[in-house]
């Protein structure tokens, strides 16, 4: 049996590995369904996290060294999908591997962290990765001198489109009110950038192209419709936290959880089921910063290792 199974191999699973194996816990393993690194590495860039050496370097080579610090005091990553979390009748825990197989553990550590939201106009999934994307690092490069349109208003959307007009010839920033939840700095660095330009209180009516993808997309503007013949979209509406492990049989969760579907933790990140934690995004409250989620991940790793403890 596992000492410690965590999932997720963001910035609060990889804090958490970094801390249980340092602290001396010998059976931890880190299930994460792809690289290490979590959404930042999706980002492009990070100038927030204290310390950084080259702040503004992207969240790709940010994280680049969280995984080999954590392997180097024993971290093991099991590249797994996990798709439940049981409680057995001795109080520890199974964890459900996509496949069929399963884990046991004394604890958990839930770092399932949260994936970009869809904004849920016409055409989006039609055209989702032939014109439509969330990832301007990903895919901005394939729009170089070209318009390009950013959808939302908060702080991923304005950051995006700062980055993204580095690539592209325009960058159309839509949002759908006047005020924006960005950081002022961030809008005002944006409001500087002429290759920017703001369409406010506006909304994506219909995105619409051919086989080849994308080509334009109808917007509900303040003066009316309005035809914007862009190849390519970015939407930055938002994230639905990955809770979808904690869900039983008959719809329930495991544990207590807040209204938005965040896992309801007490400040020891402790779930209302003992030995069960929560750290990062998938929290109540979480404030969707890498330091919380780093500090998240530790507060749970030493949670975790004194319930371990407290069982001998
Ligand atoms: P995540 O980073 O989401 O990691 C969760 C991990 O769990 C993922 O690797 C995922 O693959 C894995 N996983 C999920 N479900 C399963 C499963 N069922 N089985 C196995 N593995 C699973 N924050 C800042 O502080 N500064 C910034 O500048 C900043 N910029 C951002 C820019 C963008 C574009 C985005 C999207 C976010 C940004 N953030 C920023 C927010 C920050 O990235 C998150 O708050 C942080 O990554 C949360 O960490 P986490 O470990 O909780 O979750
Ligand atoms: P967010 O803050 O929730 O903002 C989502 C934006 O999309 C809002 O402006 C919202 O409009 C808009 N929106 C939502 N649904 C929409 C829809 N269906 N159609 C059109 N627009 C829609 O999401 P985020 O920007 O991804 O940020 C998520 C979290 O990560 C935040 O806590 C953020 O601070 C953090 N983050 C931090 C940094 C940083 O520290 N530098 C960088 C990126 C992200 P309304 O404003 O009208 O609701």
């Amino acid at each position: 049996m596992l000492d410690l199974a965590i999932i997720g191999g963001g910035p609060a699973g990889l804090s958490a590995g970094l801390y249980a194996t340092r602290g001396g816990l010998k059976n931890v393993v880190m299930f994460e369904k792809g690289e290490p690194g979590g959404q930042i590495t999706s980002s492009s860039e990070i100038e927030n996290y204290p310390g950084q050496k080259s702040p503004g370097e992207s969240g790709f080579d940010f994280m680049s060294t969280w995984w080999a610090q954590c392997s180097h005091f024993g971290l093991v990553h099991k590249w797994a999908n996990i798709v439940g979390v049981r409680q057995n009748a001795d109080k520890s825990f199974e964890i459900l591997l996509e496949g069929g197989k399963s884990e046991q553990a004394k604890a958990v550590i839930v770092a399932t962290g949260s994936v970009p939201r869809r904004a849920g106009f016409k055409g989006e999934d039609e055209f989702f990765g032939r014109g439509v994307s969330t990832c301007a690092t990903c895919d901005g490069f394939f729009y170089k001198n070209k318009e390009v349109a950013v959808l939302g208003g908060g702080d991923t959307a304005i950051e995006e489109a700062i980055y993204l007009a580095n690539i592209a010839s325009k960058v159309y920033v839509i949002h759908r009110r006047e005020e924006f939840r960005a950081a002022p700095t961030t809008v005002q660095k944006a409001r500087q950038n002429e290759k920017i330009e703001f369409i406010t209180s506006a909304t994506i009516k219909e995105a619409y192209g051919d086989k080849s993808g994308l080509n334009g997309l109808i917007l509900n503007t303040k003066e009316g419709e309005r035809d914007l013949k862009v190849p390519g979209v970015f939407t930055f509406v938002g994230l639905n936290v990955n809770n979808e492990i904690l869900k039983l049989e008959d719809g329930s969760f495991i544990c207590k959880m807040s209204e938005g579907g965040q896992v309801d933790v007490d400040l020891k990140m402790q779930s209302s089921v003992p030995g069960l934690f929560a750290a990062g995004d998938i929290r109540k409250d979480a404030p969707k910063q890498v330091i919380v989620a780093a500090g998240d991940g530790a507060v749970a790793a030493l949670s975790a290792m004194s319930y371990i403890e407290s069982l001998h």
